[in-house]
């Protein structure tokens, strides 16, 4: 079976991982010119991890990654409002893992020795017809094959050619990753800061840097800063807690990475011999830090069915297995979403009231709900 995988992110790689176990060596195509190692820490989940359990994966993430059971939600002053503990999900359905994206990413990487990655090369054409796909490459090159799945992340070019362009909608939010090497103690948990529309979230990993994310309600088109350092320290200064630290350290913008926050919404994931797998597909507000998760998931369905069954078949069983539990998920992360950035006093006021008097076991039910399904 020849397979073409657009973009060699965490759905593209581990799909290829489970297809060589089939014997089905895929071609993989990647449009940066290597891979950029900078990144955010990830919080994954052993159902997301565990997927890859025959390759060794499990061990080794949780040697490269940092345990993490308790995750604080504190006010504007840093103070804690709300203790989750997820010690009874951890015992049922194994640990949540936070690592850096980079080490993650050469963890899948190691899976794939026997497929080399084109590296700089995109996609400018896709023509299917009923038993083939012909691709035009960037390059100018031409290849047919029997399956393409597009696991290009959240502004995939394999959907815009093949389904359109009117399945990406900008969640409302402007986001900034930064990585910091604290002249501070560490905390030892992730941390999230909920303020009216403002955001703040540090996760340790095991490394000497903490990963740090901003985020800040607004219109789409409202940020034109050219500087995100001075925006960020301008616009979080009544921030306390580590907040105030953590600015002082932002010198070099090169290491704050910007972004929307964007979700990805479409009924059909496949069209003929075309697939869309992970954020390609799906792509969530990151509020329940399960997108890598669902491109792990994603991929090893996916390789399964394709091995199993006849093109057609496979496709159709994919997204009718994993369709369900994705929409799940993309609401539960779009609610936590609008919880963290409600704006008014009073809405504030009154969500962090309920916080306080809700039960951690009954908020981290919820993720059961996920984890289970
Ligand atoms: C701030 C933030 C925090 C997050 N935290 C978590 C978390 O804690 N836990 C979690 O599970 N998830 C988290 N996520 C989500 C997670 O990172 C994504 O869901 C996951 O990376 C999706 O993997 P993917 O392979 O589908 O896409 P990507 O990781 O985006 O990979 C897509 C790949 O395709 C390549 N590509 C793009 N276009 C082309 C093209 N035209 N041709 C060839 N190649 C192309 C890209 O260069 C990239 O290598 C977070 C996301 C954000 C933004």
């Amino acid at each position: 079976m020849r397979v073409l995988i657009v973009g060699a992110g965490i759905a593209g790689l581990s799909f290829s991982a489970h297809l060589q176990k089939f014997g089905i060596r895929p071609k993989i195509i990647e449009k940066a010119k290597s891979f950029e190692h900078i990144g955010y820490v990830l919080g994954l989940w052993s159902k997301g991890f565990d997927t890859l359990a025959e390759f060794g994966v499990r061990e080794k993430v949780e040697k490269l990654g940092y345990e993490s059971s308790v995750f604080n939600i504190r006010n504007k002053e840093g103070k804690i409002t709300k203790k989750l503990h997820f010690d009874h999900l951890i015992k049922k359905y194994g640990p949540v893992i936070l690592l850096h994206r980079a080490d993650f990413h050469e963890l899948l990487q190691s899976l794939n020795k026997n497929v080399p990655i084109a590296f700089g090369i995109s996609v400018e054409a896709i023509k299917q017809s009923e038993s083939t796909v012909l691709v035009t490459f960037s390059n100018g090159e031409k290849e047919e094959f029997d399956v393409v799945v597009g696991a290009d992340g959240i502004h995939s070019i394999v959907r815009n050619l093949v389904f359109g362009t009117s399945f990406l909608h900008y969640a409302g939010i402007h986001g900034w990753t930064y990585m910091v090497s604290p002249r501070f103690s560490f905390p030892k948990n992730a941390s999230e800061i909920w303020a009216g529309g403002r955001f703040f979230g540090v996760y340790p990993d095991q490394s000497d840097k903490l990963c740090t994310i901003f985020a800040k309600k607004m219109d789409a088109h409202a940020y034109r800063y050219n500087n995100h350092a001075d925006y960020l320290k301008k616009e979080f200064s009544d921030f306390g807690w580590i907040v105030p630290d953590v600015l002082s350290t932002m010198t070099d913008e090169s290491t704050i990475y910007h972004s929307t926050w964007d979700e990805v919404t479409l009924d059909d994931w496949y069209k003929g011999r075309v697939v869309l797998t992970g954020d390609a597909a799906h792509s969530s507000v990151p509020a329940t830090g399960m997108g890598g998760c669902m491109a792990l998931e994603d991929a090893r369905v996916l390789a399964e069915e394709l091995a199993a069954n006849e093109t057609a078949i496979a496709l159709k069983n994919y997204a009718e297995k994993r369709k369900d539990h994705v929409d799940m998920v993309q609401k539960q992360s779009e609610f936590i979403d609008f919880l963290i950035n409600i704006e008014s006093s009073f809405g504030m006021k009154l969500r962090d009231f309920l916080l306080r008097f809700i039960p951690s076991a009954l908020i981290v039910r919820d993720f059961e709900y996920l984890l289970s399904g």
